[in-house]
């Protein structure tokens, strides 16, 4: 009987879990089925079929962001340890997530003091910036700045993204990291942050958020450099 009752929880917790990832990836795949339908159309000029493709692409993206996310929260734990340069890593990301920039009319700036090498799972410190990143995108829908900044010391390499948009309001900056706290309605998971935070916790980094509603954010975050 034990058993049994064991398997029904296990079986209604999968089933939650089904129900909320199908909830969630049904917002970019809708989206990227618009837009496939947009690229059916052969008099499209050249300039739009590359935008259209662009965002396809992006809410794919998102929609496999999603997974990766809810397999982080299930399975916190870091499994591959390399060594990688944080810039590089960086770089990759704001060319993934240049087309939302763009739709958003945001500026990207980036500044690197030097190359740095940190040593930790790479797939999931590049799954903690692009929710960061795409987080500050989404706070200015009215265009602004996306800076991304990495300055290091000797021992520690500090990587800031700052944004110019909506900001948060203190009670804001508090739930931030809760899990399925979001201000996004049904266009957020409010899983990222937390995914982010979790992930910056196993490579022993730090998190730092400051915020002023109407002026914009910066997440500052803390790693060891591997030397
Ligand atoms: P989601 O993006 O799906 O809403 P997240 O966990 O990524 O979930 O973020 C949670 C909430 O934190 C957001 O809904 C938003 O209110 C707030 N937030 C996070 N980053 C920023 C930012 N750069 N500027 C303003 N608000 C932010
Ligand atoms: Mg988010």
């Amino acid at each position: 009987l034990r058993q049994s009752l064991v398997k029904a929880e296990k079986l209604e917790a999968v089933e939650q879990m089904g129900a909320a990832i199908s909830h969630e990836i049904r917002n970019p795949l809708t989206s990227a089925m618009g837009f496939v339908q947009l690229l059916e159309d052969d008099q499209l000029d050249l300039d739009k079929r590359n935008q259209y493709l662009a965002i396809l692409k992006e809410e794919l993206q998102s929609a496999e962001n999603v997974i990766k996310d809810y397999l982080t929260f299930s399975k916190p734990t870091i499994e591959c340890v390399e060594v990688f340069q944080v810039e590089e890593e960086l770089n990759q990301i704001l060319k993934l997530l240049q087309p939302s920039a763009n739709w958003n009319s945001v500026k990207v700036v980036s500044d690197y003091n030097s190359l740095n090498y940190i040593q930790g799972d790479c797939q999931k410190f590049h799954q903690c910036f692009v929710n960061v990143i795409k987080n500050a995108i989404e706070s200015m829908p009215n265009g602004g700045t996306l800076s991304v900044s990495s300055q290091s010391n000797s021992t520690h390499v500090t990587i800031k993204i700052q944004d110019t948009g909506v900001g948060m309001t203190k009670e804001q900056i508090e739930r931030l990291g809760e899990p399925y706290y979001s201000t996004k309605g049904d266009k957020g998971t409010g899983l990222g942050v937390m995914v982010a935070n979790s992930i910056v916790k196993a490579m022993n980094g730090t998190i730092q958020v400051k915020s002023k509603v109407g002026a914009g954010t910066i997440f500052t975050f803390n790693f060891q450099l591997y030397t």
